[in-house]
């Protein structure tokens, strides 16, 4: 059994602050700061351009994405980290219509749903537009997504788990019924990497990516990750061909060919500072069992919902009620939501707000505990009964939510 009490120590977690945000932002791990100075005293300051070699910065993509790997139930070499979630997301999008393409090339629809991350679905466009092939993006409702999977469809790209409410798709079900139909599947796991056992192996999915300073800790701008099945990444052509993707990027070669394996998913300069923290933050998994972090964190959703619903009525759970179909956060609809999480924020407790009028709550079992649960409700709970919110000062908005 994975020992929470153990893992919280590892965080820095301020004073007063009860942190119900693990899923936009991780909190930072102790070891980070040494590592960060490490890495810019020691390798920086003193190797320079030597660290590339000689402080292993050039593989650090590829030893990352292995340790991501294996977290997800995926074998190594077949994900590697960089660039940023959309970034990935293109890229993966990219090699999944290229590979449907080849097998069926009248097939014109790329199907999504409603409840996907609005970037996920921008990129989408873009690269549609870009490619110029007669693609259309399609949107079906979360729940009616099996119904939609027929032979017109290239690609499914879903995101798992909804942003806003926690809703999760089975995605090995999905999978399954996509491949019966012969469309390429590419799944976003920003909310489900670190939140909720992953076994990309069996699920079978193409091609898949997320982020990294969700769930992982990995800091703010920490690069997310691609994973491509090994059976496609021989075929997969990247569609962002830079030139630490090539297969001898010092060559110089004025043709580009693509790296072997995953390595061809590299773009360009890795971001090194960022790197070293996100690999001081994985070092916090190593001790512990995904199946451990996911019935934990099932256990304080469910306290937290019920606290909620006896003490503050007035909010409306927005989350699927049953557990086996939600993420590892709860959200409730209160219609004045922005206005009140700002309020609850100022109380000491930290979530967010989602449009029109989500409040979003996560339970992160690796530093967050009964007691903070408990402690965490009974404010949100008051601040919303008591109006604090209706003060003028919380009724702007923020450019961050
Ligand atoms: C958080 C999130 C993103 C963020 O993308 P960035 O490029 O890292 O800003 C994208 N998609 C989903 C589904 C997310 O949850």
């Amino acid at each position: 059994m994975t020992d929470f009490s153990r893992t919280k120590k590892m965080f820095h977690l301020p004073e007063n602050m009860i942190y119900l945000d693990g899923n936009s932002l991780g909190p930072l791990p102790l070891n980070a700061l040494n590592r960060l100075e490490k890495t810019v005293r020691d390798e920086w300051g003193e190797l320079l351009i030597k660290g590339w070699n000689e402080a292993n910065w050039f593989s650090m993509p590829t030893t990352i994405g292995d340790r991501i790997a294996k977290m997800l139930g995926a074998p190594p070499s077949s994900v590697i980290i960089g660039d940023t979630l959309s970034i990935k997301v293109y890229q993966a999008l990219a090699s999944a219509i290229d590979l449907a393409y080849e097998r069926d090339a009248e097939r014109k629809v790329i199907l999504s749903d409603t409840g996907n991350f609005p970037t996920d679905l921008y990129m989408a466009n873009g690269l549609i537009n870009t490619i110029d092939r007669n693609l259309e993006l399609t949107l079906a409702e979360p729940d009616e997504i099996l119904h939609h999977l027929d032979e017109s469809i290239a690609v499914l790209m879903l995101t798992q788990i909804d942003y806003r409410t926690g809703r999760m798709h089975d995605m090995e079900k999905i999978t399954r019924l996509a491949h019966e139909k012969g469309i390429v599947t590419v799944w976003d796991l920003a909310h489900s990497a670190g939140a909720v056992p992953i076994d990309l192996s069996t699920t079978k999915a193409d091609f898949a990516v997320g982020c990294t300073y969700k769930y992982l800790n990995g800091g703010p701008g920490s690069p997310a990750f691609i994973y491509v099945a090994p059976k496609h990444i021989e075929n997969t052509n990247p569609a962002l061909s830079g030139w630490l993707g090539h297969d001898a990027p010092f060559d110089f070669d004025l043709e580009y060919k693509a790296g072997p394996a995953i390595e061809r998913m590299r773009v360009g300069t890795p971001p090194i500072l960022q790197c070293a923290v996100l690999d001081v933050a994985l070092d916090i998994w190593d001790g512990v069992d995904i199946e451990d972090v996911r019935s934990k964190s099932i256990e304080l959703s469910e306290l937290f919902i019920r606290l909620i619903e006896q003490q503050c009525p007035q909010m409306t759970l927005a989350s699927p009620r049953d557990p086996k179909i939600r993420g590892s956060q709860v959200s409730f609809s209160f219609p004045d939501g922005y206005a009140a999480m700002r309020a609850v924020i100022d109380q000491g407790v930290i979530g967010d707000f989602r449009a029109p009028d989500i409040m979003r709550f996560a339970l992160t079992p690796l530093f967050i505990d009964e007691s903070d649960v408990t402690k965490a409700a009974k404010i949100i709970s008051e601040t919303v009964k008591s109006g604090l919110w209706k003060q003028a000062k919380y009724q702007s908005r923020n450019a961050v939510t």
